[in-house]
């Protein structure tokens, strides 16, 4: 069956490093720049993996209408960082396993911690960055 994009609540970049090492500096200046330009949600700074993620990650929760600005700066600007960019639909294991797309090095996701069952779709929650830069 053709799935619509009104299936999307929301987005997710999950932006990878390593504590301790350069990509942990360049996760931090990512994230501030972000900050800067996007009108986003910056998630918790995990220093541990935590679900299903593989490495240490910070996430970015966005609206649908931001992905063509946001994905295409990330693309541009990831520093050499992994980043998961993923749908919130209503299923979360097709959302990270199936469907995603990768900035960098794709990085493996433990889609067993991942209801594979239809939920609630995630929105993208209240926006705590205040943007002064144009992207
Ligand atoms: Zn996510």
């Amino acid at each position: 069956m053709t799935r619509s994009i009104g299936e999307i609540a929301s987005y997710h970049a999950h932006v990878y490093f390593v504590p301790g090492e350069a990509s942990e500096a360049s996760a931090r200046l990512l994230r501030e720049e972000v900050g800067d330009r996007f009108a986003v949600q910056l998630g918790t700074w995990w220093d541990r993996p935590v679900g299903p993620h593989a490495l240490a990650m910070f996430q970015i929760a966005f609206a649908p209408d931001l992905f063509a600005g946001l994905v295409p700066w990330l693309m541009l600007n990831h520093k050499g960082l992994s980043i998961l960019i993923h749908p919130n639909t209503a299923n979360q294991r097709r959302d990270h396993v199936v469907d995603p797309i990768w900035i960098g090095t794709a990085l493996p996701v433990d889609e067993t911690v991942l209801a594979d069952e239809d939920g609630e779709a995630e929105l993208r929650g209240a926006v705590n960055t205040t943007p002064t830069v144009t992207p």
